[in-house]
């Protein structure tokens, strides 16, 4: 079977010498275990962060051990009452064609109807949750405020902008880098404005699809987004801070906002969240988004590379901005 391993650590954007694909024998499941074979691993953006040795939510990756990540698989082998052959599971044993583990390192789930499983790593799953969590606990959007959502194309953004959307945002308005995107926001999910942030200065183009500025924003990006949203803010307005992806392959620290003291005279509040702290809402997100999905009313896409060979194209790609929606491996 075979896994990819970190091998060096990249000093800003990573290479593919970075990685290695490793060959490896599988130990038979002992007593409580289980082989599973992996049907779909996740890339996400947040283990560019665990490639870098520093102090983080989550331990850096080891040098030259398999990588760790979401996956969904089928059950092969079980040495567990708990698990039998055939069962999907959702686990953290990614970057690998097969895991053995013990039983309780695997979850399994109820496949929901008209979906597939690889949802559970995207829109049903821990970007979804982050959407979720994100948009209606951290930034408190209510209903009549105006929303805007970088990374708008991506996994967690185009979930945002159609929660928005469905909870009665006033006005919906996403941000991606290619015109593809921008026609995908407004044509498919229903974004009421969209732009291309490679296509001019950010301010400009948020204030032109923005022209009554913006209660809540929703920020994967950070950098010059987080500044134009800053700019385009009515009193009272609330940020989730959610992601800095701009900046993860940055090799010297970035400028704050440069209007920072904005915050003061309009009242606004910036706040940051990770997802884990909020798995407590996680059925009340499965009820609605699910409810949502059956209905026909959320729309999803997944960008899908194959084969464990070609995960690290995909983490790559997924950087670069190659995904629509959600970035998977299937395996
Ligand atoms: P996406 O599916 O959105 O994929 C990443 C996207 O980022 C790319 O498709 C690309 O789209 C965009 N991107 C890359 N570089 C830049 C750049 N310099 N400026 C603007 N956009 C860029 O990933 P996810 O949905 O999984 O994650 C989105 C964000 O949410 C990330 O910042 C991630 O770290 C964060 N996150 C945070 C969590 C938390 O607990 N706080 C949990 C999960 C995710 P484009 O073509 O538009 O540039």
């Amino acid at each position: 079977t075979r896994e990819v391993h970190l091998v060096s650590r990249p000093k800003g954007w990573p290479e593919p010498t970075d990685f290695a694909l490793v060959e490896t024998e599988l130990p038979p499941p002992g007593d409580g275990e289980a082989l599973v074979r992996n049907l779909f691993m996740s890339v996400d953006p947040y283990m560019r962060g665990r490639m870098n040795d520093v102090k983080s939510y989550v331990p850096p990756f080891g040098l030259n051990e398999v990588m760790t990540g979401g996956a969904i698989g089928e059950v092969v082998e079980s040495g567990s009452p708990d698990l039998k052959p055939g069962d999907v599971v959702l686990h953290q044993l990614g970057w690998r064609e097969h895991a053995v583990a013990p039983a309780k390192e695997f979850r399994k789930v109820t496949p929901v109807d008209g979906v597939p499983a690889s949802a559970f790593l995207g829109v049903l799953g821990m970007p979804g949750l982050t959407a979720y969590a994100g948009l209606l606990d951290i930034a408190g959007m209510k209903e009549g405020d105006a929303v805007f959502v970088s990374g708008a194309a991506g996994a967690v953004g185009s979930l945002v902008g159609q929660i928005a959307r469905l909870r009665g945002a006033s006005r919906v308005i996403g941000s991606a880098g290619s015109d593809e995107k921008v026609a995908y926001l407004t044509d498919r999910l229903g974004f009421d404005a969209a732009f291309n942030y490679k296509s001019g200065p950010v301010h400009k183009l948020l204030a032109e699809a923005a022209p009554d500025g913006i209660d809540v924003y929703f920020d994967n990006v950070g950098g010059d987004h987080l500044e134009a949203a800053i700019g385009a803010f009515n009193d009272y307005g609330r940020a989730a801070i959610c992601g800095a992806i701009s900046m993860y392959n940055a090799t010297e620290p970035q400028p704050a906002p440069r209007n920072l003291a904005l915050v003061i005279g309009k009242r606004l509040t910036l706040r940051g969240f990770i997802v884990t702290d909020h798995y407590s809402v996680f059925g009340d997100f499965v009820r609605e988004v699910g409810g949502w999905l059956a209905e026909g009313k959320v729309h999803f896409e997944e960008t899908v590379f194959e084969g464990v060979d070609h995960a690290v194209d995909a983490f790559l790609a997924m950087l670069r901005g190659q995904n629509t929606g959600k970035m998977l491996v299937k395996l």
